[in-house]
Parts: C-alpha cells; sequence; structure tokens
C-alpha cells in the first residue's frame, strides 16, 4: 500500500455559496494514491494487512462489471504480491471494458457468475465453494465493506481532523462501509450527512447495522439524504451530467456520477435551499471512483468532459 499521500483539502469558491452565507471545502481523496484511490485505499488497508498475517496468498472479491473495488483491489493485490480473483456479476462481455481490461492488467483473474448465483455470494454455501475451489484466499465482501474497511475510514476520520475542522461532512454512501468509519472515528458532536447513490430508504438501517458491528454505542451523528440518487444506482438525468461539467469547467475538479457527482449536486441543492445553517464550514469528501469514468464515457458517448 505504498505511495499513499494525504491529500490536500480546497476551498471551493463560488458565488453561489458565497451568497448563501457558508464556505464549502473539499478533500481530494480522488488524489490519495495513484491507483488505489479514494475511500477504497482506506477499505483495503487493513484487509490486506490482516491478508498477509493470515499467510493468505490470494484476495477473492465480488462486484459489478465498472466496480470501482474490484478495481482498486486488483490493484492493491498487484502492489502487496497477493494473487487476486474477482467474481463478477453477469456474462463476460468482449471486449472487456475499461474497469475490467486494467484489473486483468493488475493480474486479477476474473470469473463471471449469472445474477442468480451472485445474489447468493453471502450465503455459507456459496463462500465454503470459494474456500474449497481456492485454498489459502482472503475473502472481501462486494464493495470491501466489513469491520476492518471501518476501521481503516477511521484512520481516514483521524487524517482529516489533523487538518481542519468543519461543521458538516458530507460523503457519497453505497454500502455504508466508508461512513460507518468516518462516524465512529470522529468525535460524536460531529455532524456527518451521507448522499445515498442507491434508491430507498434503507441506507440509515443498514448503517445502523454496520455501527452495531464495531460497537454497542448509539451513534446519532449522522444523516443519510435519500434525495439525490438520479433514478437509483448508476443511473443518470441531463442535468446531473451538466452539474459535473461545469463544476469540472468552473473548479477543475473532476466528478464522476455514481457517487461524487450526486453528493455534490445534493450538497449545492441544500446550500441554495437553506439547508445548511449561515457561516457552516462544509466538507465534501471526494471519494474517488475516477476510473469508472472511462467506461461510463464510452458507454454513453463522452458525454463527460
Ligand atoms: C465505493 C464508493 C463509494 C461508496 O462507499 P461505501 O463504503 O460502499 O459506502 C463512494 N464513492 C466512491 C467513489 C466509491 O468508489
Amino acid at each position: 500500500m505504498m505511495e499513499k499521500t494525504i491529500s490536500p483539502i480546497q476551498e471551493i469558491k463560488d458565488e453561489i455559496i458565497t451568497h448563501a452565507g457558508v464556505r464549502l471545502f473539499i478533500k481530494r481523496e480522488d488524489l490519495n494514491h495513484p491507483t488505489i484511490q479514494g475511500n477504497k485505499y482506506w477499505k483495503l488497508l487493513y484487509n490486506i494487512k490482516e491478508a498477509k498475517k493470515q499467510n493468505k496468498h490470494t484476495l477473492i472479491t465480488f462486484g459489478g462489471a465498472f466496480s470501482n473495488h474490484i478495481y482498486a483491489t486488483a490493484a492493491a493485490g498487484k502492489a502487496n504480491n497477493l494473487h487476486t480473483i474477482g467474481i463478477i456479476r453477469g456474462e463476460r462481455i468482449n471486449p472487456l471494458n475499461h474497469t475490467l481490461t486494467a484489473a486483468e492488467a493488475y493480474g486479477m483473474q476474473l470469473h463471471f457468475i449469472s445474477r442468480a448465483d451472485y445474489r447468493k455470494k453471502n450465503e455459507d454455501t456459496f463462500i465454503k465453494d470459494l474456500n474449497l475451489r481456492f485454498p489459502n484466499s482472503y475473502i472481501i465482501p462486494e464493495g470491501g465493506t466489513n469491520s476492518l474497511a471501518i476501521k481503516g475510514c477511521q484512520d481516514f476520520a483521524k487524517e482529516i481532523q489533523n487538518q481542519d475542522t468543519f461543521d458538516a461532512i458530507c460523503l457519497s454512501v453505497g454500502t455504508g462501509g466508508t461512513i460507518s468509519g468516518l462516524i465512529t472515528g470522529y468525535h460524536l458532536e460531529q455532524k456527518i450527512i451521507g448522499f445515498s447513490s442507491l434508491k430507498g430508504n434503507f441506507l440509515k438501517k443498514d448503517v445502523q447495522k454496520l455501527l452495531l458491528t464495531y460497537s454497542d454505542n448509539t451513534y446519532t451523528n449522522f444523516s443519510i439524504n435519500n434525495n439525490y440518487h438520479f433514478g437509483g444506482y448508476a443511473k443518470h438525468q441531463p442535468e446531473l451530467i451538466t452539474f459535473i461539467n461545469e463544476f469540472k469547467q468552473k473548479h477543475n475538479i473532476p466528478l464522476e456520477p455514481i457517487y461524487t457527482g450526486k453528493m455534490m449536486y445534493g450538497i449545492y441543492d441544500l446550500i441554495q435551499n437553506g439547508g445548511f445553517a449561515s457561516n457552516s464550514k462544509i466538507l465534501a469528501i471526494h471519494t474517488g471512483g475516477m476510473q469508472g469514468l472511462i467506461g461510463f464515457n464510452k458507454r454513453y458517448g463522452n458525454i463527460i468532459i
């Protein structure tokens, strides 16, 4: 896991923000590591250490064809001399997309399984079969979320706290692993807002469940905003794409449409509609994921600049 740098926190200067009487900053975790980018670095950190400690020679994990987690695990395996196996949802489509091509180039062995089988990935028999088929492997769940991922994201929270303090910390949420680490890594008064990249109202409960795996405390220092999913996971609408392109032009900061673009759109919308107390110092976390943009643009005709 070498080459990690402490990414900068930059202020986003924008009339819209000044006019609303708040200040917005961004933690550029998209710049933390050349290949194991964003929150995935922190989620893998202690899992890799544990795999090595257990003398495992292979990492096995799961994901969709565009998964940032698959990409990051392949890169982390290569960097740490561990074999990697990616169990990919759906059929193999040739030529492989950018994410899977890169994963293979990092040495990951890809196994494509049907969507029906993929749904069983957390069942005991499925895991047992995997262990039989690939002995001496360390299994990391989909999205990389487990208790060691939470531990890594607690370190991430400490890194941010050493840099500066904020009234609100905002980040995108998928499985809830990263936000769980921030919630438990920050002091209890810190307000943390998760922007769901998925449609539905289940994430708050999911996060509460994950927090229980860490401690019996009841954490009330967070909320989940479910209003900016743009139709659901990996779905998008024209106003999201326009927002991402304008944000890049204005601030020279790239966002992607699956996670960070939705979060930033949500933050801007809330800022303009009194969602933050005046004089608030807000931090948006750029959780990375930029590798996904290549495949996205290929699929949708270069709509993101
Ligand atoms: C995986 C990912 C997330 C979601 O993280 P969780 O820990 O699953 O909530 C957010 N942003 C980016 C860029 C990601 O790749």
